[in-house]
């Protein structure tokens, strides 16, 4: 019998109970509550992406073991256009017929019970895919730049926080010197970059006056060029996913590369900051459904003085209360997709600078929300399995890790509630 988590260490739970465990049947419980949510059409696309996760995990023999390298997986992935599907794409001849933050959302729900390191190693891709969308100008290089990440051929990252400049992410200490040719030259530190280390292709903010937020530029980076130096930051909450601490030393971006000159970066930073904190909000509901199909799951297979512990009110309250939590959420999130694609399709695919401005307060809300659920539920629907939720034979333990992030990772807790105050008082002050 195939057991969810191959590993060196001894199994601790039943083969009955894993393979009660299977990525179909945890994809089946979700299905059974996303239909009510989700159109027809919704459905079909969600299951179309499941089964290709089913059909991968199966055919390559993927048990998601510690030695397994997340990376291998992105080429087959990006090839179905399952690394992103924010956008149609059609400037590098995907012309995916659906796509949008709804689709991502689909995405996510799937990948996030395919295995959450792959999704969230995935999501940072698209950090990098989405600049380099919005400012290409059709330019060949950034073109082949974001077709390489859309098709999976590598992998990029983001490069905003630095080792001094995390919260405080405007006031950047990396410089960039404009050149006569139109080139720059940058130098400075990054850090906490996920992806960095193994990407191809970096997407960096620097600034022509260091602490100067209006004098930010963004740059496409490609790390072959002279000058990238990266190390390997361990976060033992992700230990699939490599992040990096960069040194750029004279890194020359040529002109082509440069996607926002002096004075744009900070307009680019904030345009790219709703999608951004909505595909985490989107990221965290998926762990979190992750993390009750497992409970469920679990509770009404395993047996306690002599009964499924789901009968005892204890396992099976708190599991209803995690799902209400789950549920209502996702219903919020899928609105939110929903009336954000609404306005791209309105606005020809790019959103004027008001409208994005006045979705801030709610991407921040999201953001928060979905980032203390998936801390919440993750805890405790691990907590439900007791000490099998612990072990290494299932992906409960990567989903209770990574849950851990989401609090910090795309702006903390704290960051997202003083932004929602602040778009408070300016509520107040307009009335
Ligand atoms: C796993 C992981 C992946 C990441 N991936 C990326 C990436 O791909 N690209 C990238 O650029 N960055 C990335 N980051 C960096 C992340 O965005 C920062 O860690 C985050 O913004 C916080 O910055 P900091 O760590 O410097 O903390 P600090 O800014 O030093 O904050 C420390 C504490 O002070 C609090 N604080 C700071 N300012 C205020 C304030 N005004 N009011 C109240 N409290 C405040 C914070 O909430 C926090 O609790 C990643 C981080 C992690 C851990």
């Amino acid at each position: 019998m195939k057991k969810m988590q191959k590993t060196k260490y001894a199994q601790a739970i039943n083969d009955e109970i894993l393979e009660k465990l299977s990525l179909k049947n945890r994809y089946g419980f979700m299905n059974a509550n996303l239909s009510t949510l989700m159109s027809e059409k919704q459905m079909s696309i969600l299951n179309k992406i499941q089964e290709f996760c089913m059909n991968y995990e199966k055919e390559n023999n993927i048990t998601h073991s510690a030695e397994e390298d997340i990376y291998d997986y992105i080429p087959a992935f990006g090839k179905e256009g399952y690394v992103c599907r924010v956008h149609k794409f059609d400037e590098i001849d995907m012309n995916f017929q659906d796509f949008g933050l709804t689709v991502e959302l689909l995405r996510s729900l799937a990948l996030s019970q395919f295995d959450p390191q792959f999704l969230m190693m995935c999501n940072a891709t698209v950090l990098a895919i989405n600049p380099i969308k919005h400012h290409h100008d059709n330019v060949p290089a950034r073109l082949e730049a974001l077709k390489d990440l859309v098709t999976g051929k590598a992998p990029g990252c983001i490069m905003i926080t630095e080792p001094e400049r995390g919260s405080d992410a405007t006031h950047q200490l990396t410089t960039c010197d404009p050149q006569e040719d139109g080139s720059y030259v940058l130098n400075g530190d990054k850090i906490f970059n996920t992806n960095a280390p193994k990407a191809k292709w970096a997407v960096a903010y620097a600034s022509e006056v260091q602490n100067n937020p209006g004098k930010l530029a963004q740059f496409l980076i490609n790390t072959e060029w002279e000058g990238w130096n990266c190390e390997r930051v361990y976060v033992p909450w992700g230990p699939k996913i490599h992040i990096g601490k960069e040194k750029l030393v004279n890194l020359k971006v040529p002109k082509e590369y440069v996607l926002g000159g002096t004075g744009k970066g900070r307009e680019h930073l904030f345009e790219g900051l709703v999608p951004e904190r909505i595909m985490i909000g989107i990221e965290n509901v998926s762990e979190a459904w992750a993390a009750i199909s497992y409970g469920l799951i679990y509770a009404n297979a395993r047996k306690q003085f002599n009964t499924p512990i789901m009968n005892f009110q204890g396992v099976s309250l708190l599991l209803s209360e995690l799902w209400a939590r789950t549920n209502s959420l996702t219903y919020g999130l899928m609105k939110f997709c929903e009336s954000y694609d609404e306005k791209m399709e309105n606005y020809g695919g790019e959103l004027p600078g008001s409208v994005s401005r006045a979705l801030v307060g709610s991407a921040s809300q999201f953001k928060y929300m979905a980032a203390t659920l998936t801390k919440d539920v993750c805890y405790e629907a691990a907590n439900i399995m007791g000490g099998a939720g612990l072990g290494d034979n299932t992906l409960m333990h990567d989903l209770l890790n990574v849950s851990r992030i989401q609090e910090i990772v795309g702006g903390s807790r704290q960051i997202q509630l003083y932004i929602m105050s602040g778009q408070l008082g300016s509520i107040v002050k307009g009335l």
